[in-house]
């Protein structure tokens, strides 16, 4: 019985949008809005057939903080679920706050334009106080706690898969296993096939960012940063088999320090091939993952921007891609003065997720978590006023969600450690 107002209509909003077209009953109208109206109207058509959800249209673009204000208006949703990028996370809650509705993202707020010096500023303070170097950090949302709570509204940040449901994960681990969780290894493999030399699961962008930068951990109440993929491990995988993984520094790292009392160790682990790795450090050499324009016969050119353009469409690899994502979390801790160690993790297979919304996994396992987030705070189940994670709330209903819209999970009590 609920109406929301998606923006962007990429790879994860495509699937968040098939899931709440499966999910009617709760999702009675949608609004799909985006930069390129011609996508949201092609996966209307595709859709609008096969559901009793409402489905609308709109152009917007969302750095437009008044048009969007305007737009979220007259559609008058319960919420509005970003999954456009990182980089409009913060005018879209402030047209949520000009607009009086929830909000809710998959991503923390990153900038665009890291060479703009009054960013630079705040960003080199921030490098200087926490010790890690990432461009995207958590302080940028926190900040609009107050005005969320003055407002009597809800933001929900990052409910994807990692982070969203590994933090679900932490939270449950938490209330049902242990008294103090001491160490969380979070591990994101991706065993699948697209067939080609080099691709990128998700936007080219904000991967190869993430992926290119330092990596960092959190231990004992600081950040160990390293070189970028200085920290390799082998792990055998659940269903998938062994891979290489490599420590990154990963946005839910900085809530879970915060918000798992006691805890004294958290890692990320990415599982990359070697062709992977090579093309990437390759384009890295040769200056292509630049974020800063360059001037090219007359106009002005973002290298990554023009890598891109280049890249295979993430949305384009759903039909080629054969394998399986294993994506979960490795906890230990105490439990009634004994110790334990606990492994909860996801299994999804790329082929599937393709016949069920013509999507690989990888915007599966997103965009699955995005309907849910979204379905617990129009629902009233996630809804307080204020800025928070997910790991703030009661993780049982969206565990039992995950279940059953098509993220069924494992626990392994008898999980192999990473050293
Ligand atoms: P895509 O690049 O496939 O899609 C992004 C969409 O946002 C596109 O439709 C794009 O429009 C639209 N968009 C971009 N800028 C604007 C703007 N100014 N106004 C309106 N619409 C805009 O990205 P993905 O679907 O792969 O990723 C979506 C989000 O999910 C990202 O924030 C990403 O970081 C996050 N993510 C989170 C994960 C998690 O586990 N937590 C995992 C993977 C992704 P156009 O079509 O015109 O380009």
């Amino acid at each position: 019985m609920a109406k929301l107002l998606i923006i962007g209509c990429g790879g994860v909003a495509s699937v968040a949008v098939h899931k709440c077209c499966q999910n009617s009953e709760v999702f009675t109208d949608i609004m799909i809005a985006s930069r390129t109206v011609s996508k949201c109207d092609a996966l209307k058509a595709k859709l609008e057939s096969t559901t009793k959800t409402n489905i609308t249209t709109a152009q917007i673009d969302a750095d437009d903080v008044n048009a969007l204000t305007e737009l979220i208006k007259s559609y008058a949703p319960d919420a509005v679920l970003n999954v456009a990028l990182p980089y409009q996370d913060l005018t879209i809650m402030d047209a949520c706050l000009a607009a009086g509705v929830d909000y809710i993202d998959t991503a923390n707020y990153e900038a665009e334009n890291t060479d703009d010096p009054k960013w630079r500023e705040i960003y080199e303070a921030r490098c200087k106080e926490k010790g890690f170097t990432a461009y995207f950090d958590y302080s940028w949302q926190w900040a609009y706690k107050e005005k969320f709570e003055k407002a009597g509204l809800t933001a929900l940040l990052g409910t994807g898969f990692d982070p969203g449901v590994t933090s679900v994960f932490s939270a449950y681990a938490l209330k049902h296993y242990f008294d103090e969780i001491h160490t969380i290894d979070i591990l994101d493999c991706n065993g699948g096939d697209h067939g080609y030399p080099f691709a990128t699961n998700f936007n080219p962008e904000i991967n190869l960012r993430e992926v290119s930068a330092n990596g960092s951990y959190w231990e004992n109440g600081k950040w160990i940063e390293t070189k970028p993929m200085e920290i390799k491990r082998v792990y055998n995988f659940p269903q998938v088999g062994e891979k290489d993984m490599y420590l990154l520094h990963h946005e839910e790292i900085e809530s879970l320090a915060k918000n798992i009392p006691g805890v004294k160790r958290i890692r990320f682990f990415m599982t990359f091939g070697n062709s992977y790795l090579t093309h990437m450090k390759c384009l890295e050499n040769v200056g292509m993952l630049s974020t800063s324009p360059i001037e090219f016969e007359g106009k002005q050119i973002v290298p990554i921007q023009f890598l891109k353009a280049l890249l295979p469409d993430p949305a384009s690899l759903g039909p080629r891609t054969v394998g399986k994502t294993n994506i979960g979390c490795i906890f230990t801790g105490v439990k009634d003065g004994k110790e334990k160690t606990i492994y909860i993790y996801n299994v999804c297979d790329h082929q599937e997720c393709y016949k069920e919304v013509e999507s690989q996994a990888v915007s599966y396992t997103t965009g699955v978590p995005a309907m849910i987030g979204s379905m617990l705070v129009v629902n009233g189940q996630w809804k307080k006023p204020g800025v928070f994670n997910v790991e703030e709330f009661d993780p049982d209903p969206y565990m039992e969600a995950l279940n059953k819209w098509g993220l069924p999970w494992v626990v392994d009590e008898n999980p192999q450690t990473v050293e």
